[in-house]
């Protein structure tokens, strides 16, 4: 199905794939046989419980595409909404200081009196 990569070392290790891959639970050694072939045991783990497998794909994975794409009406009300708030805060607090400066004012000139 795919082409397999040369991985032979040239030591006379043969490689082994992790799917058959076991690690022998009594002296830690990893085979693909039945027994051990250090110690015979018959308990063994395969590896890919703790090592996951990366499954090559066929086809290259599609570009994630954001969970919500705004349309541009949606935009436009947002920002609108955005700027209005803007505007509403800033009447606010200019109404605010307005009436702080005329309450300040008011003071002062009836301290003259
Ligand atoms: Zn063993």
């Amino acid at each position: 199905m795919f082409g397999q990569p040369d991985c032979t070392a040239g030591n006379g290790v043969m490689p082994m794939q992790l799917n058959v891959a076991r690690l022998c639970l009594d002296c830690e050694e990893i085979h693909d046989a039945q027994r051990c072939p250090v110690c015979a045991s018959e308990t063994f783990g395969y590896l890919t419980r703790w090592v996951p497998r990366i499954e090559p794909r066929a086809t290259p994975r599609p570009a994630a595409r954001p969970l919500v794409v705004p349309t541009t009406v949606q935009r436009i009300v947002f920002g609108g909404g955005v700027i209005s708030l803007l505007a509403y805060g800033w009447m606010r607090w200019s109404k605010r200081a307005r009436n702080h400066v005329e309450v300040m004012s008011f003071r002062k000139a009836g301290e003259l009196r």
